[in-house]
């Protein structure tokens, strides 16, 4: 039977103290101690479910990590302020000076420029390469190389990571390989297919209201362990934490999750067939003529679909800009970075979202001037909008008029 992660939040259940539905939250930044010694086994870190202090951990945060865990098939996780609070203590949890990593090339702008710009400021130092040539990957690892790192589904250009194939070389050398999921929540599971740690942005389609960021990292109790020792800990020592408040919200909203997927999924599908019949460049993980489409099916949860982004490539940056104002202004979407809304969001990602990417770097990645990422909403009517957006290309001469009867067939 096909796996169904979405089952493993709903098995899950916590009352609130007073046997509310919901879970209290926790509104303390300190706890106390019946006894002076349990505070000093906590500080040593041996009271199991005993707080001590917010920046640590909370009974908001650990419920809302749990259930992300159980989505993820992981041990336990660590939920953080943002994306980036999960993904740099991450790395320099598992990095030291004179450590290497090998990195996809095409990955979220800010890991991008952390891995590029600020981590060798700690002497760890990091090779780009195209993560779906394993050979390339292969080739890059080094004595040094300690950490294995990528998106499985990439920003911007919806690469898509062979992680069976990822996690053989990993475990051949020794390697962690780290995964950031953000893209593709529910329908590809990385642990299933050989991660040891998993990555999200809350902030994207996990939360799915674009009212907060938020990040968490899923992975063993002993690594979880480690990110929030009061010694050495990256996440306690960094303090990224996220505020209970916040982690309770997001996970009232985890729960519809598996509903909203869907929806994207397929609304995003119906598109991307719809432009690629059109003749446009559309690049999506569920059309056949995708280079990875093969990689995606193997192990996705077909449940939960290809996911809700896609990019089309419309020529140039004038006429991208043009009919992102356009589809704002016919108010099929908005024209803003991020991702997992209830609306359509697009951005040109060349000058907004990647460009901590230099121009030359863009290029060979295939990252154009005319590329319009989508984060496809909820719409309700699908085929609606995709005939209003059809008549702002044909508007602005990105697609040549229908002739009336094809308009009413299709
Ligand atoms: C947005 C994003 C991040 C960063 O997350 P924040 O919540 O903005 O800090 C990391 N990875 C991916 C793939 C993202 O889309």
């Amino acid at each position: 039977m096909a796996y169904k992660p979405a089952n493993e939040i709903q098995d899950l259940q916590y009352f609130g103290e007073f046997g509310g539905v919901n879970p209290s939250i926790s509104d303390s930044s300190t706890y106390t101690f019946l006894s002076a010694k349990t505070m000093f086994d906590t500080f040593e870190g041996n009271a199991d479910g005993c707080y001590l202090y917010s920046r640590h951990s909370t009974p908001s945060n650990l419920y809302l990590g749990e259930a992300l865990a159980a989505m993820e098939g992981t041990e336990t996780a660590n939920v953080s302020a943002s994306g980036m609070g999960a993904i740099t203590p991450t790395l320099m949890q598992l990095c030291q000076q004179g450590d290497h990593i090998v990195s996809s090339r095409t990955i979220y702008g800010g890991t991008y420029a952390f891995l590029k710009n600020f981590a060798p400021k700690f002497g760890i130092s990091t090779s780009f390469v195209d993560i779906t040539n394993i050979d390339a990957v292969a080739a890059a690892i080094t004595k040094d190389t300690k950490v294995l790192y990528c998106e499985s589904v990439s920003n911007p250009l919806l690469e898509i990571a062979d992680l069976e194939a990822l996690s053989a070389l990993s475990r051949k050398h020794n390697l962690t390989l780290v995964v950031d999921n953000t893209f593709s929540p529910l329908s590809i599971t990385p642990t299933a297919h050989g991660a040891d740690i998993v990555i999200h942005s809350l902030t994207k389609f996990i939360n799915g209201s674009s009212d907060t960021v938020g990040g968490v990292v899923c992975g063993s109790q002993e690594f979880i362990d480690q990110l929030r020792n009061v010694n050495d800990g990256a996440s306690m020592l960094l303090g990224p934490t996220m505020d209970s408040l916040r982690a309770a919200s997001v996970l009232k909203n985890l729960r519809t999750l598996h509903i909203r997927m869907k929806q994207h999924s397929h609304n995003a599908l119906f598109l991307a067939q719809k432009f690629e019949a059109d003749g446009l460049r559309t690049v999506y993980p569920g059309l056949a003529s995708h280079p990875s489409h093969a990689v995606f099916n193997r192990m996705m949860n077909p449940d939960y679909g290809y996911g809700g982004m896609l990019t089309i490539d419309v020529g140039s940056l004038d006429k991208a800009n043009a009919l992102m104002e356009l589809m704002q202004e016919r108010n099929l979407g908005y024209l803003a970075v991020s991702l997992g809304f209830y609306k359509t969001l697009f951005s040109a990602p060349g000058s907004s979202t990647s460009s901590e990417i230099p121009e030359e770097e863009q290029a060979a990645m295939g990252l154009t001037d005319g590329l319009i990422r989508f984060s496809i909403g909820l719409d309700d009517d699908i085929a609606r909008t995709y005939r209003m957006m059809r008549a702002c290309m044909e508007s602005l001469g990105i697609l040549d008029a229908q002739p009336q009867n094809a308009i009413a067939t299709s």
